[in-house]
């Protein structure tokens, strides 16, 4: 299949294009640099053409995600997705089901979406879940935590912390690594409340020392991703100092922080947070090691969805409705919450103004890129809405008029911030930008070699409704989206890591399966090939 797209204007940050009108051609499911005179044809004049969409952080599959759908029947009532002849039938709501969830995010012009935490004993159903979710290609990170084995093996053996983190990796087909609320769950599950210090003593080890040592393996190995971290104390105020704590602890390295707006809070524990958005961007701009996604809060319905169990607890204190919780063994926990964010809430409010102050006070759009943590702070169908926000100052402030007063006041948003992203920008924080953190590099670009991933989408003053309903989307090569409309569905690829391990770290680990999980240690590795094949496997590579 050899394609053409003419005419359009193209934004490519990767290669310094913006908004210059250009050809891109396609072949073989690659961007190539010219195509022949017989190549089908895509008139794209009067359009805008950019890499396809990459969520670098979203929870769509898993036992979490599959909870949550059962918590939430009504939401599968009050959308129900109609089979047609490309598409399965299916539902949507904030937690759509495995096959709408492939066709809105393609709709929608995004082709990668990283699932951000897979507990590793859950692998296969995180596998099979993304096998049947169409179109887009998927990674999944894997959750280390709050491991029992490997703090054992932090307290004992820190360098062999290493070997056991590449191990877990090929053994599940995971991609990357995250903690969230390292040592806290763990704490937590145990009846003891959570974690307030990165210094707390969780089963002998502290969530410094877990930082310190799997951010440390991670550096070492050379993952295309860096350690990605969903810092202690999610949503408590006060808690930037423990996001500037942790950025400390990891010294230097590269870290990716997960919805970092849950985690720039002011004031103090138990009072009403305020603020720390100007001290967290100032910090990001400053160290160019760290990057971020937002996790954005939308108003309106959400469900939370989180392996920070103690969180989980306390927003169902708050909501006073149903939920779940569920510990993995020895590895990690969850809770589940369904939630919704008022515009006249104080605190919604305020997540809603910080997310947006940390958006307009971004110095780097590469390393602050756009996310909502869905569907925590709201489902990914609202980016387009967001997008709005961020690029269209009066409506903007229209919508912070309607918002809790005293909230908005206390942010900066009031204060000339008059900031209006640029297409170019937008096409950073949704492609360009995430592609680069996460070292995949056949993705968010269109230069010769790249995937042939491509969004066009009519030129529209309105942004919110240019970017919900992309004209065309070509995966992989193949039309998928034409005007409008789904024209195909064809499987996404799943995105692995290569890294390599001493063999010796499987006797070390079998010992501690023995002791302490419910599987055997060669049961435990992801075998089923239609489960981990076909993959792309994308290489670490250890600094010498
Ligand atoms: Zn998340």
């Amino acid at each position: 299949m050899t394609l053409r797209i003419t005419g359009g204007r193209v934004y490519d940050p990767a290669n310094g294009v913006a908004g210059d009108v250009r050809d891109v051609c396609l072949s073989d499911g690659k961007v190539v640099d010219d195509a022949p005179a017989y190549a089908t044809r895509i008139d794209a004049r009067g359009m805008v053409v950019m890499p396809g969409g990459v969520d670098i952080h979203a929870h769509i599959a898993g036992p979490k995600v599959n909870a949550a759908r059962r918590l939430a029947p009504e939401e599968h009532r009050g959308d129900v997705h109609e089979r047609s002849a490309i598409m399965r039938s299916g539902t949507g709501g904030t937690v759509p089901s495995t096959f709408v969830t492939g066709y809105r995010y393609a709709l929608l012009g995004y082709t990668t979406v990283v699932e951000a935490a897979t507990p590793p004993l859950s692998a296969r159903h995180v596998l099979a879940e993304l096998r049947d979710t169409p179109i887009i290609d998927a990674a999944f990170l894997l959750l280390m935590g709050n491991n029992l084995a490997l703090f054992d093996l932090i307290r004992r053996d820190p360098a062999r912390v290493r070997d056991a983190v590449a191990w877990w990796l090929q053994a599940t087909g995971g991609y990357g690594v995250k903690l969230v609320n390292a040592g806290g769950v763990e704490r937590w599950k145990n009846g003891n409340g959570d974690v307030t210090s990165l210094d707390d003593d969780v089963a002998g080890v502290t969530p410094r020392q877990v930082l310190e040592t799997i951010g440390g393996a991670v550096h070492d190995l050379g993952l295309p991703h860096p350690v990605h971290v969903h810092c202690n104390n999610l949503g408590v105020a006060g808690n930037w100092r423990t996001t500037l704590d942790t950025l400390k602890t990891l010294d230097g390295r590269r870290a990716h922080l997960a919805h970092i707006q849950f985690h720039a809070y002011g004031g103090r524990p138990g009072r009403r947070p305020r603020s720390k958005a100007p001290a967290i961007a100032e910090y990001l701009g400053d160290h160019p090691e760290v990057s971020a996604d937002v996790g954005q809060v939308m108003f309106g319905p959400a469900t939370t969805m989180t392996a920070d169990a103690p969180v989980s607890a306390l927003l169902r204190d708050v909501t006073g409705g149903k939920w779940v919780n569920h510990d993995t063994e020895v590895e990690t926990g969850c809770g589940i919450v369904p939630f919704t964010y008022r515009e006249k809430n104080y605190v919604h409010a305020l997540q809603w103004g910080i997310g947006l102050e940390l958006f307009l006070l971004s110095r780097d759009p590469w390393r602050l890129v756009l996310s909502t943590d869905h569907p925590n702070g709201g489902s990914f169908l609202s980016y387009p809405r967001l997008i709005r926000l961020l690029m269209d100052r009066d409506f903007r402030n229209d919508q912070l008029r309607r918002a809790h007063k005293k909230a908005i006041q206390s942010t900066v948003l009031l204060d000339d911030l008059d900031r209006e992203y640029t297409l170019e920008e937008i096409a950073i924080v949704t492609r360009a930008g995430p592609a680069r953190l996460l070292g995949l590099r056949d993705k968010g670009h269109l230069g010769p070699g790249a995937d042939a991933d491509v969004t066009i989408y009519d030129e529209r003053e309105d942004r919110e409704e240019m970017f919900a309903t992309p004209r065309y989307v070509i995966k992989g090569g193949r039309v998928v989206v034409r005007d409008g409309e789904l024209v195909d569905a064809p499987a996404g690829d799943l995105l692995r890591v290569a890294a390599g391990h001493d063999p010796a770290i499987e006797d070390v680990l079998r010992e501690q399966f023995e002791e302490r999980y419910s599987v055997e240690f060669d049961s435990y590795p992801v075998r089923e090939p239609w489960l981990l094949e076909p993959a792309r496997q994308v290489p670490a590579e250890p600094s010498a």
